[in-house]
């Protein structure tokens, strides 16, 4: 999700970091003393305080910073004075903040008419017939009336002061394929594209694509054949993050992402990003392993690969996901409540910096416990 089929309920959970006790001013000061001799960059992501009051988040927020967390992709909604009053309380706290939003997945909302929404090769609209699950309501990227919107959108929030920079996410279709660790949940084999998660086939996609190639895809026996269609709705992506990157930095604020891993091995297959062609600041794959069946070696395979990818331009972090319940895991049906246990944590932290990131992301700090804590202090400092 954020990532992947992350369902919203878990920005939810990160609200349940708990808040820790007021801290002595002797403690602060040995808090910035530690924060100068930090060797790994952590961010986070996390939203769920919307309705929290000042000091609440505030306490948050130098827990998080004493952790070692240096900066925030806050999930707040839409409005920019929400971003205003947590960004603010962020900034006091020492913490970078980043407003972290959805970008293609869009709920319903006056503002966008049920045409914007994406149709699958079966010709169901994502807005009322949506893959795998009821949020998964995607736009079509194709639309000018599409990034009219995510323009004001992401220019309304770009201008509040105390923001750092706008975080896209779901900047991509619905998974043609979903991560392997993902079929049984949703009793799916998914050993090739199908039409029903296969998108954009609206007819504003199917005729740009005939003027461009002279193909009518929708004659086409088997679209997943057809690389130019795969390239034409990547570039349709690309050039929707570069416009938004133009608007965000025409505001001197920077842009970045939470992306799939790769670009190749993962993401341009299943979502259809091609992200090493996107012209943001920073890079924050999520290299979910558990997702994939993947362990923590497998985890500095692809931050090797998207820095290679990046040819070290710009900074990409390492998105890692952390168990809620380290003990629980082994009995765990569900991979949506799987992920990093303490031990894990560390190896993915070392082959993450190891394969040449430029820091780690976590997701989210309300999933780690005591343990994680523990041993994210030793990896870092
Ligand atoms: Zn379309």
């Amino acid at each position: 999700m954020n990532k992947l089929l992350i369902i919203f309920s878990f920005i939810l959970l990160a609200a349940c970091n708990p808040p820790s006790g007021k801290k002595s001013d002797s403690q602060d000061e040995a808090n910035a003393q530690a924060l100068s001799e930090i060797k790994v960059p952590v961010y986070a992501w996390m939203g769920g305080l919307n309705h929290a009051s000042d000091d609440e988040i505030s306490t948050s927020f130098k827990d998080l910073r004493g952790k070692g967390i240096i900066g925030l992709m806050y999930n707040g909604g839409h409005d920019p004075e929400t971003y205003r009053r947590i960004g603010g309380i962020a900034k006091d706290a020492g913490l970078e903040f980043h407003a972290w939003i959805p970008t293609m997945l869009q709920r319903q909302n006056p503002q966008l008419p049920p045409d914007l929404y994406a149709v699958n090769g079966l010709g169901e609209s994502a807005f009322d017939k949506p893959a795998y699950v009821d949020y998964y309501q995607f736009l079509c990227p194709g639309r000018e009336e599409v990034y009219q919107f995510l323009a004001a959108l992401y220019g309304s929030i770009a201008d509040v002061e105390v923001v750092d920079g706008i975080h896209l996410d779901y900047i991509r279709y619905p998974d043609v394929i979903l991560a392997e660790g993902l079929w049984e949940k949703y009793g799916l084999h998914m050993d090739r594209e199908y039409p029903q998660f296969d998108y954009c086939y609206c007819d504003k996609c199917v005729k740009g694509f005939l003027e461009e190639t002279g193909i009518d895809i929708r004659s086409v026996d088997d679209p997943s054949q057809v690389e130019a269609w795969k390239q034409y709705r990547c570039d349709l992506i690309t050039k929707i993050v570069n416009r938004l990157a133009e608007l965000v930095h025409a505001k001197d604020k920077e842009i970045s992402a939470a992306v799939f891993p790769g670009p190749g091995s993962v993401a341009r297959k299943i979502v259809r990003q091609e992200w090493d062609r996107w012209n943001l600041d920073a890079f924050y794959p999520m290299h979910y392993n558990d997702f994939y069946l993947k362990d923590t070696d497998w985890i500095g395979e692809v931050t090797l690969e998207g820095v290679t990818a990046l040819d070290s331009r710009k900074p990409l972090y390492s998105g890692l996901f952390i168990c809620p319940d380290p003990e629980g895991k082994k009995d765990e049906p569900d991979p949506e409540n799987h992920g990093l246990v303490p031990g894990e944590l560390e190896d993915a932290i070392g082959e993450s910096m190891e394969n040449g990131a430029a820091g780690v992301c976590l997701f989210t700090p309300g999933r780690m416990t005591e343990e994680h804590w523990k041993v994210l202090e030793q990896a870092i400092f």
